[in-house]
């Protein structure tokens, strides 16, 4: 039995999670942890009997107590809860499905207790990579990679030398807004923009395909993972989501994984890894098939990929910024207060505004974003 926790258990990477375990019979979780949802959690505590359980605000965890009642559970509420959930002794391994760098300090206590990381919260490791990756090191514990495409190139790298990697192609799917100009983007709507052409997913990084500011993110992501410099990391549009990435090695080859979009294999194959398990499901049919396209992506338009890769180079604090302003930004156009073209120039006024501090520490990072928000909120 592998025992594991999950932050963010109610969410699109949560409830996928515990697809696999359900599908599995020896995967057990020892504790869950998410937002607001208790109808969902309390579902999910009934099915698979955690011993512990986190809610974001206290007065949920109350409310879920109640519901509760008749459990052997413990729910407890805010970061100290997250981080409980990440420490709980009984736990290899931490799914970090929570949206967000709220995601750092529990992230963070999980490594430091010894847990390996089966990570989907890609904006823990876009602002506080430069931390995180040392830590595991010296704590002997491995990140494994949830977000399909750095599943595919963690898969691809499978028996080979890091040393030997010449460039990551990281494919993209283009979002729904694939071949448009900026003119075009203007009166763009929440219901648009939350129309991804092959992913169901949660509504941020939905968003976030859209603007190609996931492809960003993931850019970063990447580096952090397997350590390789942004210059080296090219994108590849590939419309139909079939490839999910690829590795050109010095002599050229080039090894790619290919597959249906389904989180469920990367999520498995975190969980499972050095091995793979059946996966129920929809199989590539190439007869079916027939072609995959290939496209430059168009960063003019999609400024926030342009964005990301000026982040990376800046280093230091300037992809907190740019992570902290898309957030704020996201949850502003979901809110529909801000024009869906806001979201860029808001990142790029806080960009522009911001002076990096080389290696920051948790604490400066969470400053960061506090005073990134701040400037938002007199501005926008
Ligand atoms: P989602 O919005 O569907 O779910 C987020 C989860 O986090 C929910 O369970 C929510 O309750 C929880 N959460 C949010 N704020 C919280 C808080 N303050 N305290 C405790 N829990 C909190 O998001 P998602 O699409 O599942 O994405 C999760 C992460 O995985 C993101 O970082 C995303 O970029 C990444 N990711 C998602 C996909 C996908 O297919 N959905 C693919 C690759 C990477
Ligand atoms: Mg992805």
């Amino acid at each position: 039995m592998k025992k594991i926790a999950i932050l963010g258990s109610t969410g699109s990477i949560g409830t996928q999670t515990l697809e696999v375990v359900r599908n599995h019979g020896d995967l057990e979780v020892t504790a869950l942890a998410a937002g607001s949802n208790i109808r969902r959690l309390e579902e999910q505590i009934r099915e698979f009997h955690p011993g512990l359980v986190a809610v974001w605000s206290e007065e949920k965890a109350k409310e879920l107590r109640l519901l509760a009642a008749d459990l052997n559970v413990r729910v407890v509420s805010g970061m100290e809860g997250l981080i409980e959930v990440c420490t709980c002794p009984e736990a290899e391994i931490v799914v970090t499905a929570i949206v967000g760098m709220i995601g750092i300090r529990p992230t963070i206590a999980a490594i430091e207790a010894g847990k390996d990381i089966a990570l989907a919260n890609k904006e823990t490791l876009v602002t506080a990579g430069h931390l995180i990756m040392p830590m595991a090191e010296k704590y002997g514990v491995q990140i494994l990679p949830v977000d399909s495409e750095h599943s595919a190139i963690f898969q691809c790298l499978n028996g080979e030398q890091q040393r030997e990697i010449h460039k990551i192609l990281l494919t993209a799917s283009g979002g729904p807004f694939r071949g448009k100009k900026r003119g075009d983007l203007e009166h763009v709507q929440v219901e648009d923009a939350l129309r991804h052409p092959n992913w169901a997913m949660g509504q941020k990084i939905t968003i976030d395909s859209s603007t190609l500011v996931n492809k960003g993110l993931e850019m970063m992501e990447a580096k952090w993972l397997f350590q390789v410099d942004p210059e080296h990391i090219q994108i590849v549009v590939q419309p139909k989501s079939i490839i999910h990435s690829m590795v050109e090695f010095v002599d050229g080859a080039v090894i790619a994984q290919l597959g249906t979009p389904d989180m469920k294999l990367p999520i498995q194959y975190a969980l499972y890894y050095p091995h793979r398990r059946d996966l129920p499901g929809e199989r590539l049919d190439f007869w079916k098939l027939s072609e995959i396209t290939f496209e430059k992506p168009d960063m003019e338009t999609f400024a926030g990929l342009r964005l990301a890769f000026a982040a990376a180079k800046a280093g230091g604090s300037m992809p907190t910024v740019y992570n902290a302003a898309n957030e704020l930004a996201v949850s502003r156009f979901l809110s529909r207060k801000i024009p869906y073209l806001a979201i860029p120039e808001i990142i790029e006024w806080c960009m522009a505004e911001h002076k990096a501090i080389p290696n920051p520490s948790v604490e400066e990072i969470l400053e960061t974003e506090r005073q990134t928000h701040e400037m938002i909120e007199s501005r926008w």
